[in-house]
């Protein structure tokens, strides 16, 4: 930005959800892309969330210090991006909401309190975008959006790993077997859902359409975007970006990494594909700062997000 910066602590003090307004990188409250800290929804199109959940990992914790990894992130992204020519708070008015307040100590509290977070966000039409936090969050942010739109949805979901193992626990806390759960349920159609840059295996993948990583890097990314749409076609769909998608050269800071994934390239020019999607929600997961280096994972995941908000900007511009 080129604005003269004439205050700081925007995420406190900015008047409208809309526009931008200077401020240095690196000083400051930090808050998702300089948005204002709020719980006021009057108006708002997008509210940006975290659920800083971690008690969901089969092998490294540390999911819960992804919101504040990736709001730090984001706050180089104050300004249009590239190559839209336009920032998405220039078209949608979007805030901070916080986060979803979690007590690890009663865990069979957790999915409740994450349904009831999302309920409240999304009753008046706002959209939610959740920054986990590990991948289980997503499986009840999908009921709430379920109850709202109606069910079942579509999945558009980038991942390493299916997470679609079955488990048959109904109380399990588990982010490799929320998927199983989703489509067991009829929260998702297995048959409208897509999985991408998947590179772990599974003996049933429960009817989903799979896009391993070796497809993606075999056929490209107008490929993928195509058999995506295909698949969606105009059903109401949620999208959800597990960070190890990518591969750990450009995401380590993961609990579960796996070799031989998307490069960070090749998902954000993916997901600049789904403008013509009918997205009902968000969410990017997975990131775990403790295993990061150089903040790149973080920086990975606040593009992901920024790449989100400009789809959802691109359909209303
Ligand atoms: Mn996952
Ligand atoms: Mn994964």
């Amino acid at each position: 930005m080129t604005d003269a910066i004439r205050d700081t602590d925007h995420a406190i003090h900015r008047t409208s959800h809309k526009g931008y307004e200077s401020e240095n990188t690196y000083s400051g409250v930090l808050s998702f892309m300089r948005r204002r800290y709020t719980r006021d929804l009057a108006g708002v199109d997008v509210a940006v969330t975290g659920i800083p959940l971690d008690l969901s990992t089969t092998n490294r914790s540390g999911a819960r210090m992804g919101p504040a990894a990736i709001r730090a992130a984001t706050a180089q992204l104050n300004e249009k991006i590239h190559p839209w020519g336009f920032g998405p708070c220039d078209t949608l008015s979007v805030v901070d909401y916080g986060d979803c307040p979690l007590d690890n100590h009663r865990p069979h509290t957790i999915p409740d309190a994450i349904t009831n977070h999302a309920r409240k966000i999304i009753a008046n039409g706002t959209t939610m975008l959740a920054l986990g936090g590990d991948h289980f969050i997503t499986y009840p942010i999908l009921k709430a959006h379920v109850e709202k739109h109606g069910a079942p949805l579509s999945l558009i979901h980038f991942d390493a790993h299916c997470d679609t193992w079955p488990d048959d626990a109904p109380d399990s806390l588990n982010h490799g077997t929320m998927f199983y759960k989703a489509i067991k349920e009829g929260l998702v159609d297995p048959k409208r859902s897509v999985q991408v840059g998947i590179r772990t295996w599974n003996d049933d993948f429960m009817g989903v359409d799979v896009m391993g990583a070796d497809w993606v890097h075999e056929h490209g990314v107008k490929a993928t975007v195509d058999r995506i749409l295909d698949i969606v076609g105009a059903n109401a769909s949620y999208l959800t970006f597990d960070i190890d998608c990518l591969d750990p050269a450009f995401a380590p800071g993961t609990g579960t990494p796996v070799a031989g994934g998307l490069s960070s390239a090749q998902a954000l020019a993916i997901l600049r594909g789904l403008v013509p999607v009918k997205i009902v929600g968000m969410d990017v997961v997975e990131v775990a700062p403790s295993y990061d280096h150089a903040e790149i994972t973080a920086i990975a995941a606040a593009h992901v997000a920024a790449e989100m908000l400009c789809v959802l900007a691109a359909q209303r511009r």
